[in-house]
């Protein structure tokens, strides 16, 4: 089966995966083959060389194209080179606009190497549309954005931005790795391409990285094909079979950490030790109207504000069942220190801009029992 037209969890475990023509195997097979034999000059099953293409990777981009409603779907070997292999579409001159607090490896790409190519980069925050349109120019090919952001959790009305730049004739590119597909979907939103790293909630156990552009034309198509084929950042067959088989369970996992990510918000709201909570599934989230109309759930990624170093650090040094590390997206809940970890290159003075303070403190809350989760952080936060 490749795309059908069935509900999400069905095509999260069938489309791009039909059982294995030779033996009937439920599961694709990893193809670990670099090349595959040919009948005579020019004439093969469609397999040449595994930089070019492989059967393994093929089901598992059939499958992410599926689930986000796109056309294509490319995978390379990590989140950052997914975002470098759509930068390829960009030419010495061209403008781009990215969100002020995109992933900070996002940011590193575009101001340490992009930029040394002759493309400029603006940042604005996205979620003044009228910002976004403010900072086009006549050399403006593409926006980045991110929504919610990492870890103020800011929300971008997609649909507005994409109206803006189609008016422009400039494409939108959309980070939907926070929500995955599950829970947002930008293309049937206005956005032209969304890319993911795949390393999160896809994959969700936390075991290897990836990255994907899902795109919309026959342009996309051939470009992140062809950067494939040049570049050679592919993901591995055995990293593509293991999103393969995450993906299986996104829709049961993402109900899940839903389902616990709005009970630990709660919890977290009415502790008199815990100053503020960003959670876009909160009433009192700025933008809470707004994530409800273009996301389907809110996830499990929130932040709170302890009130300092200190008491962010006594917190990280007093849970059991959270994990104190980077990364998020997996089943395992981790916690982390964005001022020190995630956003530690981006500098005091611009974090104090962003609102991303010392005493903050993030989760991504994953999918064990809840009540673990909430007696763990209790007891962490009656040590403050
Ligand atoms: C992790 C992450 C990336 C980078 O992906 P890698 O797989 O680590 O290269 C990009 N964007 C967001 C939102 C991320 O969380």
């Amino acid at each position: 089966m490749t795309k059908s037209n069935h509900g999400f969890s069905t095509r999260a475990i069938h489309d791009g995966q039909a059982a294995d023509p030779l033996t009937g195997a439920v599961n694709v097979p990893i193809y670990l083959s670099s090349t595959y034999q040919q009948e005579e000059i020019g004439r093969h099953k469609g397999y040449e060389y595994a930089r070019v293409s492989n059967p393994t990777r093929d089901a598992l981009e059939t499958n992410l194209a599926s689930l986000e409603g796109g056309s294509s779907a490319h995978v390379f070997a990590s989140g950052m080179a997914a975002i470098m292999a759509m930068v390829t579409m960009l030419k010495s001159g061209d403008h781009v606009i990215c969100g002020e607090n995109v992933y900070g490896g996002t940011a590193r790409l575009f101001n340490q190497i992009v930029v040394n190519y002759g493309i400029e980069f603006t940042y604005v925050d996205t979620s003044d549309v009228e910002a976004v349109r403010r900072a086009i120019k006549p050399e403006t090919k593409l926006v980045h954005i991110e929504t919610p952001t990492n870890p103020i959790m800011t929300i971008t009305d997609i649909r507005a931005v994409a109206e803006i730049c189609h008016a422009h004739k400039i494409e939108l590119s959309v980070d939907n790795t926070f929500m995955s597909p599950y829970f947002q979907r930008p293309i049937e939103l206005g956005a032209d391409i969304v890319m993911h790293s795949t390393t999160k909630f896809l994959n969700g156990h936390s075991d290897g990285l990836g990255g994907v552009l899902v795109g919309t034309t026959p342009k996309h198509k051939e470009q992140f094909a062809f950067v494939q084929k040049c570049t050679g950042g592919i993901l591995s067959p055995f990293e593509c079979w293991l999103i393969l088989r995450g993906v299986k369970t996104l829709a049961v996992r993402m109900e899940q950490h839903d389902e616990s990510g709005r009970k630990v918000a709660a919890y977290l709201t009415q502790h008199k030790k815990v100053k503020q909570v960003f959670y876009p599934g909160l009433p009192e989230h700025p933008q809470h109207a707004l994530a409800k109309k273009q996301m389907t759930g809110f996830g499990s990624m929130i932040s709170f504000e302890t009130g300092s170093l200190e008491k962010a650090n006594t917190l990280l040094k007093s849970v059991h069942v959270c994990t104190l590390g980077e990364s998020l997206g997996g089943v395992e809940t981790l916690i982390s220190h964005p001022a020190t970890m995630t956003h530690a290159a981006v500098g005091e003075q611009e974090r104090a801009r962003l609102g991303i303070t010392d005493g903050l403190v993030r989760l991504s809350v994953g999918i064990e029992d809840v009540d673990d989760l909430l007696a763990d952080l209790d007891q962490a936060l009656a040590t403050l």
